[in-house]
């Protein structure tokens, strides 16, 4: 086995650079030596984490107790209409292979950090696409049985930033992600901003390549691709979900965002911008709770992200969150549901 033990703690491991150590890191970089790993874990009764690039984890400043396993396996089998990637395999990097072969689709999913493995946990989306829409199927190792299957997309319980992987988070093992393929190097513009930035309508059409650069530049300007010399990135991206609530109690003046087709909601429910509702409970961009002594603060171009530019810890990360939400709360009586995966900690409780 080549697996590698790594001498480092979470807040090395994940782009918001928080987080103590584990009982033990372990670097894997095929799938054979990933499903042995996981099985020796079960069999001594270590609890395991999976982590991929770290982009959306926030990890305790007591670390992890247990086997954090980070997973870095290789490999693209390519055939006409699908594409199977395994799970360590860089996000960015795939979308640039795929879009070098004449497949676009991926593009308005650029600039997303992390690994294929995660695509499907939280049914990454952005620009008017989910990554749910490109799936073929989703190769897993069953953590309690130890088999291997194959999850068609009805089977991952895909949704708005969610799936099974994230209901169930200790269940599976992402092994690979089988993507549909179909040439395309031209895309249907469907979300206002980025039409905006392009000079087109919504629904126009736009080469795939142009949609790529626009989307990093839309992206670079609001702190969401990870850039060592942009301090704001230091994040997990966006902190809180955009909460889905029924029409009428939609506050006046909020951005809404219709669900998808076919979401049995579609009539009845939107989703609102989490960004306005933050900044209209008072919470500026740029705003740190406790700036004397925490360098923590929401994201200074984007008021859903909490930023850590210098070495600030897990527990100011989880109290500027906690107070975040007790605003919206306060003001709205909406209660805003957290996006990155928390290890072992937890946002305080909402004062009702
Ligand atoms: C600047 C920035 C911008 C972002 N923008 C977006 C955005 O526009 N849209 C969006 O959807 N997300 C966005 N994110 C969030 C994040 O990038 C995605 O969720 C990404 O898919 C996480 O990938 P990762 O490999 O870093 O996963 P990690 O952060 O390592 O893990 C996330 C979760 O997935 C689990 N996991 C990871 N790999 C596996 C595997 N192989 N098997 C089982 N479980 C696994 C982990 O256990 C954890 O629960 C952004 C993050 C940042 C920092």
């Amino acid at each position: 086995m080549a697996i590698e033990f790594l001498d480092t703690q979470l807040s090395e491991l994940t782009t918001i650079r928080v987080g103590g150590g584990a009982d033990r890191i372990v670097r894997v970089t095929t799938e054979g030596e990933l499903v042995e790993l996981v099985a020796e874990c079960r069999q001594i009764g270590s609890p395991v984490f999976i982590l991929g690039g770290g982009s959306n984890v926030v990890g305790a400043d007591s670390g992890f107790a247990g086997t954090v396993i980070v997973v870095a396996t290789t490999g693209m089998q390519w055939s006409e209409d699908r594409v199977r990637v395994s799970a360590g395999e860089d996000w960015e990097e795939f979308i640039v292979h795929a879009l070098d072969r004449g497949f676009g689709a991926f593009t308005p999913l650029s600039g997303i950090p992390g690994t294929v493995g995660a695509t499907p946990i939280q049914n990454i989306g952005a620009y008017g696409v989910e990554i749910s829409d490109l799936i073929e199927s989703v190769s897993v190792l069953d953590r309690e049985t130890l088999y291997q299957s194959e999850l068609r997309p009805e089977q991952c319980e895909f949704g708005y930033r969610t799936s099974i992987f994230k209901k169930q988070p200790d269940r599976y093992v992402v092994l690979a992600v089988t993507y549909l393929l179909s040439p395309t190097v031209e895309i249907d513009v469907k979300y206002p901003q980025l039409a905006a930035v392009l000079g087109v309508a919504v629904g126009d059409r736009v080469s795939a390549t142009l949609v790529r650069d626009s989307v990093l530049q839309l992206r670079g300007s609001k702190s969401m691709v990870v850039d060592t010399s942009d301090a704001d990135s230091n994040s997990t991206g966006s902190f809180f979900i955009n909460p889905t609530v029924a029409r009428e109690v939609a506050p006046s003046g909020c951005p809404i965002y219709s669900l998808r087709m076919g979401d049995p909601r579609e009539d009845s429910h939107v989703k609102l911008s989490a960004a306005w509702l933050i900044e209209n409970a008072g919470i500026t961009k740029g705003f740190s709770l406790h700036p004397e002594k925490s360098t923590i603060r929401v994201s200074r171009n984007h008021s859903l992200a909490i930023a850590n530019p210098e070495s600030g810890s897990a527990a100011e990360v989880i109290e500027l969150a906690s107070h975040m939400r007790q605003k919206v709360y306060e003001h709205f009586g909406i209660e805003l549901e957290v996006e990155p995966v928390l290890v072992n900690c937890a946002l305080s409780d909402l004062t009702r």
